[in-house]
C-alpha cells in the first residue's frame, strides 16, 4: 500500500495532490482514504500544462463514477501562482471540498495583472476563507497538538509559518505595522512535512532561505532530517535554497515545479547537487506531471511515474 503524490506540470506555479489510500489505524480499525491539494495553478492558453480541474476529475473517480471528495485544500499563500484556478475548482459542482487551510494574514494584492483569472480567483479566495460551508483551519508550527496531524490521522507537521514568521511578515523591524500591500506573504507560506511511517515528504512552499528556512532550521532541525522527497521551495529557485537545511534533509528525490524558462533563469539545480550529490532532481518542466508512490513499508522502494505511466525513477 502506498501514498501517491501527484506533482502537476502547471508551468511557473504549484499544484501538488497527496492521496492517502484506505488504511488501518494502530487500533486495527479502518481509516478512509483522503485527498489533499496543496496549491493550485492554471496557465490559461497553455495546452502543454495540466488543467487541474480536468486532471482531478479524470484521476480521482469513485467506482460509481462520482468524483472523490477533497478532504483538505491547503493554500500555502495566496500569491497568484498558487491560487489561480481556485474559482474553477471551488465552483465545480462535481467537486466537494471539506477543509480549507488558510493563513492568518492581512495581505492584499497590489493589482491583478499578469494572470487573466487572478481577480476572480482572489475574490473566490476571499469568499472561501470567510465561508461557513467549509471548515477553515489557520494553523502554525506552534499548534501541532491538533488532531489533524497525530499518528492516527495524516501525520502532517507544520514547519512554517511560525508565530515569529507571521509577526515578521506583518511588522517592520522598528515595530510599526506594514501596509497590507507590503506584507511579504510568501515569507509566511505553509511548509509541511508528511510522515509515511519512517519516511518523510516535505512540501516546502515559497519561503525564502532568509527568514523562513533559517527559522525552520533553527527550530525543526531534527524533524527535517533525512527526508525521502523534497518538493523544493520557491519552484526550485535559488531564493529558497538554504544549504544547511538541505544537507540536513538529505533528500533522496527533489522535485521542482517550474516552467522551463524560469528554471533556466533562476533554477538552483547546481546548488542542490553540490549540497546533496546523491539526490535525484526531477522537474515538471522536463518530465511533465510526476506521480510518486511512497509505500508504507520502507523495505519497498519509492517509485515515480510520468503521466503516461512510464517509470522515471
Ligand atoms: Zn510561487
Amino acid at each position: 500500500m502506498s501514498i501517491k503524490v501527484h506533482f502537476l506540470n502547471v508551468g511557473f506555479g504549484d499544484c501538488t495532490i497527496v492521496h492517502w489510500p484506505k488504511r488501518t489505524r494502530a487500533d486495527g480499525t479502518g481509516k478512509s482514504e483522503r485527498i489533499m491539494i496543496f496549491d493550485i495553478y492554471h496557465s490559461e492558453n497553455h495546452d502543454e500544462y495540466e488543467n487541474v480541474v480536468d486532471y482531478y476529475k479524470a484521476n480521482f473517480k469513485n467506482n460509481d463514477g462520482s468524483i472523490k471528495t477533497i478532504f483538505r485544500f491547503v493554500c500555502s499563500h495566496p500569491h497568484q501562482d498558487h491560487i489561480c484556478g481556485l474559482a474553477k475548482l471551488f465552483n465545480d459542482s462535481d467537486i466537494n471540498i471539506l477543509n480549507f487551510w488558510d493563513l492568518e494574514h492581512e495581505w492584499e494584492p497590489e493589482d491583478f495583472e499578469g494572470h487573466p483569472t487572478h481577480k476572480e480567483d482572489w475574490e473566490k479566495y476571499q469568499e472561501v476563507r470567510s465561508s461557513s460551508d467549509i471548515t477553515i483551519i489557520s494553523t502554525k508550527r506552534e499548534d501541532t497538538s491538533l488532531k489533524y496531524w497525530n499518528d492516527e490521522e495524516d501525520r502532517i507537521i507544520v514547519l512554517s509559518p511560525s508565530k515569529e514568521l507571521i509577526k515578521k511578515a506583518h511588522y517592520k523591524e522598528d515595530g510599526t505595522k506594514r501596509d497590507v500591500k507590503d506584507i511579504p506573504i510568501d515569507e509566511m507560506s505553509y511548509a509541511l512535512l508528511i510522515k509515511v511511517n519512517s519516511r518523510k515528504i516535505i512540501l516546502a512552499g515559497d519561503g525564502r532561505a532568509t527568514p523562513v528556512w533559517e527559522d525552520i532550521y533553527a527550530s525543526c532541525k531534527n524533524q527535517i532530517k533525512n527526508c525521502t522527497i523534497l518538493k523544493a521551495g520557491h519552484h526550485g529557485q535559488e531564493a529558497s535554497f538554504h544549504e544547511d537545511s538541505i544537507k540536513e534533509m538529505k533528500p533522496e528525490l527533489i522535485v521542482f515545479s517550474n516552467s522551463e524558462a524560469c528554471d533556466k533563469e533562476d533554477g538552483a539545480e547546481d546548488s542542490y547537487l553540490e549540497a546533496v550529490p546523491d539526490a535525484t532532481i526531477l522537474k515538471t518542466c522536463e518530465y511533465g506531471t510526476l506521480i510518486a508512490h511512497i509505500p508504507f513499508n520502507s523495505d519497498q522502494p519509492v517509485v515515480v511515474f510520468n503521466s503516461s505511466g512510464q517509470q522515471v525513477y
